[in-house]
C-alpha cells in the first residue's frame, strides 16, 4: 500500500485528495492500493472569499462531508514539522499527544495567512483572512455603539477593496441611523495597485458610491483601541481597524528544502512537484506554479482548486508509476466585488474590464454561493469534479460573457 498524506483542508487540499482518489479508481485499483490521508487543525473547509461578508460563520463546509464519500482519511491536528529525508510528518493531535505520520507522496496545501505589521497597537487589528478573525470582527461590529461607527481598513488591494465597500452597510445595520464613516487606507499613491489601471474606474466609482474615504500614499503608523495613527500625523478616532494587506504561504513551507519566492510560496515544476524535494508536491497558496504564458499563479481559489486537483491526479499517478501531467489552467480572470455599486469581472493578465455592475455582481453571486463550494455527500459527484481537466470557474464565466 502507498500513503499519499495531504497537509490542509483547504481549497487545494480538499481537491488534491479527491483528485487522488479519482487517479486510483481510474487506475482500476482498491481502496488498500493507495490510501489518501487529509490532516487539518479544523473540521471544516474555510470558504475564505466569503469572510469579508456579513455573518461569516456560515462560510463553512465540513470537511467529513465531502472527504468521507470518497474514502479519505482525516486527522484532526496540526502539523508541527516536515521530515522529507524520513518521509515523516509531525502533527499535534487535538487531545495534545504528537503524531507521525508517514508518506509515499506528500502534498503541502497549508494556504497562506495575512502577516499583520510591526506596529504599536497590533493587538488591536481585526481582519476578514481566517475564520476566527472573520468572526471577531462580525461581533465587534454588533457591540459597536454610538460615536463608534467609524471603521479604518488598511490595504486597498483585493481584500481591502471588498471589505470597504462592504462595511458601510454592516455598520448601517447597526447604527440605528446614526453617521458611518469607513476609511480606506492605501500606502501607494493609487487604489488596487495590483489590480492595474484596467478595472480601477470601476474601483473609484463604487467607493465614492459608497461614501468611503481614501487616504493614498500613508501608511497606518500606530493604534491602540480608540484610535489610529496614520503615517502623516493624521488621528482618526475608530474602534475598528481591518488590516488586509501582506499574504505570506503558510510557513510550513520553510520546512521543506525547496527554493521560495517572496512571499514563502515554494517553486514547483509543470507537475506541481517542489523543485529538487523528491516525493513533494505543493499546491494552492503554498506552491508559485508557473499559469499561461509564463505567469505565476495568484493566490487564489481560481488558481487553488486546479492545482489541487492536479496535484491530486499526479501524486495518484506517481504512487502508481503512471504518467504525470501538466499544470494549464484555463485563462486568468478576476471578479471583484464592489458592494451595493456591483461588482467588476475582467479577463486576462492585463485586466480587461468583461462586466461591470448587477450582471457581474449576479456572476459574483454565483461564484461566492455556488462555483466555490465543492459537492456534499455525493462520491459520484465529488469525484466527476476532481478531474483536473475541469477548471473552476472560467468555462462557466466564459458561459455569460
Ligand atoms: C477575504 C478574502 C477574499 C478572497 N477573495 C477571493 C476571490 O474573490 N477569488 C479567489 O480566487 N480567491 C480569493 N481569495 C483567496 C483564496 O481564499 C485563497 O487563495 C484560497 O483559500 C487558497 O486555498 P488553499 O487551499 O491554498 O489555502 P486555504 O484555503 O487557506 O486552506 C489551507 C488549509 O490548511 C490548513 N492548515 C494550515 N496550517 C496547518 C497546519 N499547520 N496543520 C494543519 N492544517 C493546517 C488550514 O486550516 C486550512 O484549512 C480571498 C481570500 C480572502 C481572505
Amino acid at each position: 500500500m502507498s500513503d499519499v498524506l495531504i497537509i490542509g483542508g483547504g481549497f487545494a487540499g480538499v481537491w488534491a485528495a479527491a483528485g487522488a482518489v479519482r487517479a486510483r479508481h481510474a487506475a482500476g485499483l482498491a481502496d488498500e492500493a493507495v490510501r489518501v490521508t487529509l490532516v487539518d487543525a479544523a473540521d471544516d473547509m474555510v470558504i475564505r472569499p466569503r469572510l469579508y461578508e456579513s455573518d461569516p460563520g456560515r462560510m463553512r463546509v465540513a470537511l467529513d462531508r465531502v472527504l468521507g464519500p470518497i474514502g479519505v482519511r482525516r486527522v484532526a491536528a496540526t502539523v508541527t514539522g516536515i521530515d522529507t529525508d524520513a518521509r515523516q510528518v509531525s502533527a499535534l493531535g487535538r487531545d495534545g499527544e504528537p503524531l507521525e505520520l508517514p508518506y509515499d507522496r506528500l502534498v503541502l496545501a497549508a494556504g497562506s495567512r495575512v502577516v499583520a505589521p510591526p506596529v504599536e497597537g497590533a493587538e488591536h487589528l481585526f481582519d476578514v483572512d481566517t475564520m476566527p478573525g472573520a468572526s471577531r470582527l462580525h461581533s465587534h461590529i454588533g457591540r459597536l455603539q454610538e460615536g463608534q461607527f467609524t471603521a479604518v481598513v488598511v490595504g486597498g488591494g483585493f481584500t481591502g477593496i471588498e471589505i470597504a465597500t462592504e462595511l458601510p452597510d454592516r455598520l448601517r445595520a447597526v447604527a440605528g441611523g446614526a453617521d458611518v464613516r469607513v476609511v480606506l487606507v492605501e500606502q501607494s499613491d493609487v487604489v488596487g495597485p495590483e489590480l492595474g489601471p484596467g478595472p480601477r474606474p470601476e474601483i473609484l466609482a463604487a467607493l465614492g458610491h459608497a461614501g468611503v474615504e481614501i487616504r493614498l500614499g500613508v501608511r497606518l503608523a500606530s493604534l491602540d483601541r480608540d484610535r489610529a495613527t496614520l503615517s502623516d500625523g493624521t488621528v482618526i478616532d475608530t474602534r475598528t481597524v481591518v488590516w488586509t494587506a501582506g499574504m505570506r504561504a503558510s510557513t510550513l513551507t520553510s520546512q521543506i528544502p525547496g527554493t521560495r519566492d517572496s512571499i514563502g510560496r515554494l517553486l514547483v515544476d509543470e507537475h506541481l512537484r517542489v523543485v529538487g524535494v523528491d516525493g513533494v508536491y505543493a499546491a494552492g497558496d503554498t506552491a508559485a506554479a508557473v499559469a499561461e504564458n509564463g505567469h505565476v499563479v495568484m493566490q487564489s481559489c481560481q488558481h487553488a482548486v486546479p492545482q489541487g486537483k492536479l496535484a491530486g491526479a499526479n501524486v495518484g499517478a506517481d504512487v502508481l508509476g503512471l504518467p504525470l501531467a501538466p499544470f494549464s489552467p484555463n485563462p486568468y480572470v478576476t471578479c471583484l466585488d464592489l458592494g451595493p455599486y456591483g461588482a467588476v469581472l475582467t479577463l486576462g493578465w492585463d485586466r480587461e474590464i468583461a462586466q461591470t455592475g448587477v450582471e457581474a455582481k449576479q456572476l459574483k453571486k454565483s461564484i461566492n454561493a455556488d462555483w466555490i463550494y465543492p459537492p456534499v455527500d455525493d462520491a459520484a459527484a465529488i469525484l466527476a469534479l476532481a478531474d483536473h481537466h475541469i477548471t473552476w470557474p472560467t468555462e462557466a464565466v466564459d458561459a455569460r460573457v
